[in-house]
């Protein structure tokens, strides 16, 4: 069943009936860095009045790494989500978080409601901040 495991990829984990769709979708936006952050607009010279994060308060560059991994309140909200839910969420940004999912020897109905739980998270963040 090696062949079974290897053909499952990231993208395999989002695209599940488990997660929602609109969840779902900020999630793939997110692991392409396409999500339209306050980073991203200035790169694409999109004026931003204030390019720092809004949601804690470290005068920090919003970009899509410090929203989903480093924030101090996105982390704030992941702790209680996973305390609540009694999961184990591997570190990382959006990507890393899914790939390190995908390598558990977890069952593949498991991993999809980590990786449901995982969407509904930054989903819940990136409602926040807009
Ligand atoms: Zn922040």
């Amino acid at each position: 069943m090696l062949g079974e495991q290897h053909r499952i990829n990231v993208s395999d984990l989002i695209w599940t009936s488990v997660a929602q769709p609109r969840q779902r979708m900020i999630v793939w936006l997110g692991v392409h860095g396409r999500l339209l952050t306050k980073a991203r607009m200035a790169h694409l010279n999109i004026p931003v009045d204030d390019a720092n994060c809004c949601l804690c308060s470290s005068q920090v560059q919003e970009t899509a790494h410090h929203l989903f991994a480093e924030c101090d309140w996105f982390k704030e909200v992941k702790t209680g989500v996973l305390q609540w839910a009694g999961v184990q969420l591997p570190t990382g940004d959006i990507k890393q978080v899914l790939e390190r999912i995908r390598r558990k020897h977890w069952k593949q109905f498991y991993k999809e409601v980590v990786v449901a739980l995982w969407s509904a998270i930054i989903y819940q963040v990136w409602k926040a901040r807009n």
